[in-house]
């Protein structure tokens, strides 16, 4: 079995993917799998830090569109990423995995307030960090957030775990020509805008070198294969 060729990645969950096959909130025995999973990847000497979104819970954009202050209800969304980072941490523990949350808005009592070198740290000493309440401010995404971690954090690779297994050339709901990319450049996805993340974070991850790997997390022992190279996907990078 080859072993992975990143040393330090970040995991982006979304918050969707939490919910199983519901429609809102949290699925205990999803959490459980993404969770076994990560503990996994973190067995086979890759350091793993996580973002997670809140999109199982609450969407400022969706609120502000139904008449909610759109900061507001922001901080409502960056408030249920929070929610869904400790039950991320909680399935960790719940397997042996040391997990540390650490949230962009301070919330002591809860968990650790985000410190770089603290996480660094952590990350050193075999543990999962969770980044919770995205970058803490209204208007950004998750997927922003996970761009500024994993460059901050230095990682390797931002592995985007979604319900799709890669990036299409249209939506492969919608389109029957649509085909996936086995890679695809940073240019071209935000020439052609298409759905991987938001401009804001395609263009960070492109300014740091950092490749962008989409797969389907819904699948089980997916993350291990794609980690090693062997799974289905997309990887977004410079030169493709
Ligand atoms: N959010 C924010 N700033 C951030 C990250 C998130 O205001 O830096 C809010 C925003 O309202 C968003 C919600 O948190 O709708 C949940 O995050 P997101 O939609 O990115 O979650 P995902 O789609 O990954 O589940």
């Amino acid at each position: 079995m080859s072993s992975p060729p990143y040393k330090r990645i970040l995991l982006k969950l979304s918050g969707e993917v939490l919910m199983g096959s519901g429609q809102y909130g949290i699925d205990p025995a999803t959490t459980a799998r993404i969770a076994s999973e990560i503990g996994e990847a973190r067995a086979m000497g890759v350091e793993i830090c996580v973002v997670v979104g809140g999109g199982n819970i609450f969407r400022g954009l969706a609120a502000a569109a139904k008449g909610f202050d759109r900061a507001n209800a922001d901080y409502m969304g960056m408030l249920a990423t929070v929610m869904n980072a400790l039950a991320v941490q909680n399935a960790l523990e719940a397997i042996g995995v040391d997990t540390r949350v650490q949230s962009a808005i301070p919330m002591p009592s809860v968990c650790e307030p985000y410190i770089r070198r603290r996480a660094t740290r952590h990350m050193e000493k075999g543990r999962v960090v969770v980044f919770a309440a995205g970058t803490g401010n209204p208007f950004f995404t998750t997927d922003t957030a996970a761009a500024l971690r994993a460059a901050e954090m230095g990682c390797d690779a931002l592995f985007k775990g979604t319900s799709v297994d890669g990036v299409y050339t249209a939506d492969p709901k919608r389109d029957a020509e649509a085909r996936r990319f086995e890679a695809v450049s940073f240019s071209r996805v935000l020439a052609d805008d298409l759905k991987v993340m938001d401009a804001s974070a395609i263009a960070l991850c492109r300014d740091n070198n950092i490749p962008i790997i989409v797969f389907n997390i819904r699948e089980p022992s997916n993350f291990a294969r794609v980690l090693r190279g062997e799974g289905v996907s997309t990887i977004v990078r410079e030169a493709a």
